[in-house]
């Protein structure tokens, strides 16, 4: 039986961080096995928001890979591809860009919260939201029809996305009378949303909140004594009321396997100081095969590059399947 498709990625705009690792590595790794997967270093969609810091990009389309390498992406398995590289992405996004309104774009509720964090990008009332950044759902749609994917295995914010995607394939079906796409599902993982070390809504690279997968241990010790808490002194898990003390504890769980409530019972009798210094030593050790492997592979970019464009050619191909399906059905084989 023809094994099912894969597709997820993420943006290079800096290293990837805990948050990738438990809301999106660690499922895409479980999952390349059973499933044809590409992994995209999504470029063009790091640009919408970043478009005048093209080095920054540049730089973090290796890190990016390193880190999915390092959390034990197999390229032998998993077809490792960076999305400017497929220019039948843009073309799909062109198509696409016909079937959504600029309201349902406007609604999406992930594209918003991020107008209003990135203020000191788009103005006070994203007076200055580009055509293109709010666009970047469309670009989305194309990434995973591209390949016609079945499941996308995401973080929570990716919801919205994945929702868009499936009203952008049912409506071409629709208009061009075709089904040549699958409909899309997400896969969460079951912690679809780590936060902010402070506090704030999600852990995320753009907001300087993160502990990262290449930091050092002692960088990750120090960022943890940082960590905000509140004023309690009890360590409860209590999501709702009690977030960020909640949301060590769910850390803490996630590295020994546990449900978050059950950790939370075992380290009730601890100080808060107490438990930062534990949860830092056992994520360190938790992480250490991974900044292993990760400081390898920084002595061996050629390598990485290699997989990069052996992950080229083979998405290329699929790509352009796809495009004769979508020239066909849209009247504009000629
Ligand atoms: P940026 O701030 O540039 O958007 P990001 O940290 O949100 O960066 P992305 O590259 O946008 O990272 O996200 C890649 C994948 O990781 C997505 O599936 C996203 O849902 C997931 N993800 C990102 N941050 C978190 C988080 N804090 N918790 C769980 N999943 C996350
Ligand atoms: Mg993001």
């Amino acid at each position: 039986m023809e094994k099912k498709i894969l597709l997820t990625g993420d943006r290079p705009t800096g290293p990837l961080h805990l948050g990738h690792y438990f809301g999106s590595l660690m499922n895409r790794k479980a999952m390349q096995d059973d499933y044809e997967s590409y992994i995209m270093v999504a470029d063009v969609q790091a640009l919408t928001d970043n478009f005048n810091q093209p080095e920054k990009v540049r730089e973090s389309v290796l890190e990016v890979a390193m880190d999915n390498i390092a959390s034990g992406i197999d390229p032998k398995k998993s077809t490792l591809f960076i999305q400017s590289q497929i220019p039948q992405i843009a073309e799909l996004t062109v198509f696409f860009s016909n079937l959504v309104t600029v309201n349902s774009l406007k609604r999406n509720p992930t594209v918003k919260a991020e107008i209003a964090e990135k203020r000191d990008i788009f103005g006070r009332d994203g007076e200055s939201v580009t055509y293109g950044f709010l666009g970047y759902p469309v670009s989305q749609a194309a990434d995973i029809t591209i390949v016609r994917a079945d499941i996308v295995p995401v973080g929570e914010d990716q919801l919205p996305m994945i929702e868009q995607t499936r009203e952008i394939i049912e409506r071409f079906h629709r208009i061009y009378e075709t089904e040549i796409f699958p409909l899309p599902q997400a896969k969460l993982s079951s912690s679809p949303r780590i936060l902010g070390l402070d506090g704030g809504a999600k852990m995320s690279k753009s907001l300087n909140n993160a502990i990262y997968l290449k930091d050092s241990p002692e960088e990750t010790t120090e960022k943890l004594k940082a960590a905000k808490t509140d004023s309690g002194s009890t360590i409860t898990f209590d999501p709702k009321t009690r977030p960020e003390i909640s949301n060590l504890v769910t850390i803490y769980s996630l590295i020994h396997d546990q449900k978050p409530a059950d950790a939370a019972r075992e380290l009730a009798g601890m100080t808060y100081s107490g438990f930062k210094a534990k949860l830092a030593t056992d994520l360190n050790r938790y992480l250490a095969p991974v900044r292993a492997k990760r400081s390898e592979l920084e002595s061996k970019a050629h390598y990485v590059k290699e997989i990069l464009e052996m992950g080229r050619i083979r998405t290329l191909e699929k790509a352009e399947e796809t495009m004769k399906l979508v020239r066909a059905a849209m009247k504009i084989n000629y």
